[in-house]
């Protein structure tokens, strides 16, 4: 059996086997949820990141949690919103599928999320919200190690439209 909850929070926070960072593709850090996640977990972070030669859009790559409470992160990066036309709705259902597969692949039982792409990436808040539902459901569907998933919102205002789009879907 498995689970989806939602909260709102900073995901830094959590004591989940797996963080997802919304990442670039440097995977060097940057500003939002991925510059609170490199302040929290530590230099170690960074410094096994830049071993990693990056990371694709669409696709997503693990490494410990140093001092996060999470043991591991997973960097996944979204698409950059451009209009829709892009490909950018296969792309962030990929992030959400290669997370969630990668989780698997580690035998990891609970992962939280944060909203990808939503922040400085411009993808539209209600789009983002539905295809990761989607996604993550499709994927609880077939039987795997995760137990739960964790759908973290930052702000009240992205919790209440994420809580209410979750109920219509
Ligand atoms: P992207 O570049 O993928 O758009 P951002 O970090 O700019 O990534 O934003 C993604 C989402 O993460 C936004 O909804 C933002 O409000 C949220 N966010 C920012 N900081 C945190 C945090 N500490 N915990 C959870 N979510 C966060």
């Amino acid at each position: 059996m498995s689970a989806i909850s939602i909260i709102q929070g900073d995901i830094t926070q959590l004591a989940v086997d797996a963080i997802v960072n919304a990442a670039n593709e440097s995977l060097t850090g940057g500003g939002g949820v991925d510059g609170a996640i490199h302040r929290a977990a530590g230099p170690g972070l960074l410094e096994e990141c830049r071993k990693l030669n990056g990371c694709p859009t669409g696709e997503a790559k693990i490494t410990g949690g140093y001092h996060l409470p999470a043991p591991h992160v997973i960097h996944t990066v979204g698409p950059v919103w451009q209009g829709g036309a892009q490909g950018e709705e296969a792309l962030l259902e990929s992030c959400y599928r290669k997370s969630l597969q990668l989780a698997a692949d580690h035998e990891l039982k609970t992962i939280a999320f944060p909203a990808i792409s939503t922040g400085v990436y411009g993808y539209p808040f209600e789009a983002a919200a539905k295809a990761a539902i989607r996604t993550v459901r499709a994927f609880l569907d077939q039987p795997s190690s995760l137990t739960e998933v964790v759908f973290v919102l930052y702000g009240t205002p992205d919790y209440k439209q994420f809580m209410e789009i979750y109920g219509d879907t």
